[in-house]
């Protein structure tokens, strides 16, 4: 039996009527760019968030970007956040003109060490940027105390966490200004690329506002130099139907996430010994965008399944410290030995909403034949 990583078509197949009528009623109403349909987005997103504001932008890299502007954020200053995210962490800072600064990660949960990153704090740093990876909160109560401490602001990466919980808040609504991605493949995907600013401050919402439009306060009256980073409405409408959704599929993904741990410690008796030769995600604060286990022989892991037709993902094999695109930051091997070794153990096995039972046991059972036969 093959087992795919990923299958958006069965997200999409019960919602294709709802989402073809409201693609139809975007095209009626010829409003193509933000508009109605993307403003209701923005309410409904505000609300899941429990922020006061909420800014539909282009993409969630954008979102990022835009959060970091509208935050002052700019040449001179270092943000600082973990070296094992996606790019568009970092390339939101460098986009800004500011300088990425790498702090080691949790080996718990994979997300910043809240005092590894407080030990990286200088006069310069402007900023803190926690990534909610793999759908996980951060550690927002430690990374709060420090910026409220240090005078430092927040910009959470929600990319991968929306719907999650932490202390009885939502992602979305810590830190200064918070962004998500609507990329395909994220909790919430849409059907080409978009993204949402999230924040309490209204100054913040009111310069993404202006930023993400060319800086224009209206009659081409630009206050900014902006850039064009808007949401288009058939995105809106697309997301504004899968949102409906968004609750049970995220439950979903918590039940698929606990069954994986109950039937892969039947299979691996010991597993969560202190030295076991694999590790499997916590499952607070979490709604599993990926289910991530961590595995002394990845990459031989990895290739067993794949031969049985078992879909799975490194994410991320380079932490960012070591990328091409920032050794002129000076950083060697060995910088980061958390985030390294992470980017060396960490295996996603499927995990989506629609995956079916048989296929998480087939799963299991592949994972399970190769810690088989006296390994
Ligand atoms: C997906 C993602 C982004 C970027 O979002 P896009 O919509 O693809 O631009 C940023 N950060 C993280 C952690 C992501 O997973």
């Amino acid at each position: 039996m093959n087992v795919p990583f990923l299958d958006l078509s069965r997200h999409h197949e019960p919602l294709k009527e709802a989402i073809a009528s409201s693609l139809r009623e975007v095209l009626d109403s010829g409003q193509f760019i933000l508009g109605p349909e993307t403003e209701k987005l923005e309410s409904e997103m505000a609300a899941l968030c429990g922020a006061a504001h909420a800014i539909a932008v282009g993409s969630g890299s954008d979102a990022l970007l835009l959060a970091l502007l509208a935050l002052g954020v700019g040449p001179g200053d270092e943000v600082i956040t973990t070296p094992f995210t996606f790019i568009a962490t970092a390339t939101a800072v460098t986009r800004a003109g500011a300088r990425p600064v790498f702090a080691d990660i949790d080996p718990q949960d994979f997300t910043l060490d809240p005092a590894a990153a407080e030990a990286a704090v200088r006069p310069s740093t402007r900023a803190i940027m926690p990534v909610d990876l793999y759908g996980r909160c951060a550690a927002w109560g430690s990374f709060e105390a420090i910026g409220a401490r240090l005078g430092v602001s927040l910009v959470e990466d929600a990319a991968q966490s929306i719907g999650a919980e932490r202390d009885g808040r939502r992602a979305g609504a810590f830190g200064d200004a918070a962004g998500f991605s609507f990329y395909p493949t994220k909790n919430l995907g849409g059907m080409g690329d978009g993204g949402m600013v999230t924040t309490m401050s209204s100054e913040a919402a009111r310069r993404v506002r202006l930023l993400r439009n060319h800086g224009d306060a209206g009659g081409y009256r630009h206050l900014e130099a902006g850039m064009n980073s808007r949401l288009d409405a058939f995105q809106a409408a697309v997301l504004r139907v899968k949102l409906r959704s968004l609750r049970a599929w995220n439950a979903e993904r918590s039940r698929l996430a606990e069954r994986y741990g109950g039937l892969l410690r039947q299979a691996l008796p010991g597993l969560e010994g202190g030295d076991g030769p694999l590790r499997l995600p916590a499952a607070e604060h979490s709604v599993f965008h990926l289910y991530v286990v961590r595995a002394r022989e990845r990459d031989a892991l990895a290739e067993h399944l794949r031969g049985r037709g078992i879909g799975c993902g490194v994410y991320y094999p380079v932490p960012l410290h070591l990328q091409a695109c920032f050794s002129h930051l000076g950083y060697k091997k060995g910088a980061f030995p958390e985030a390294e070794r992470a980017a060396e153990e960490v295996l996603a096995l499927p995990l989506f909403p629609g995956l079916r039972e048989a296929e998480q046991e087939e799963v299991c059972s592949a994972v399970a034949a190769f810690y088989g036969a006296g390994r």
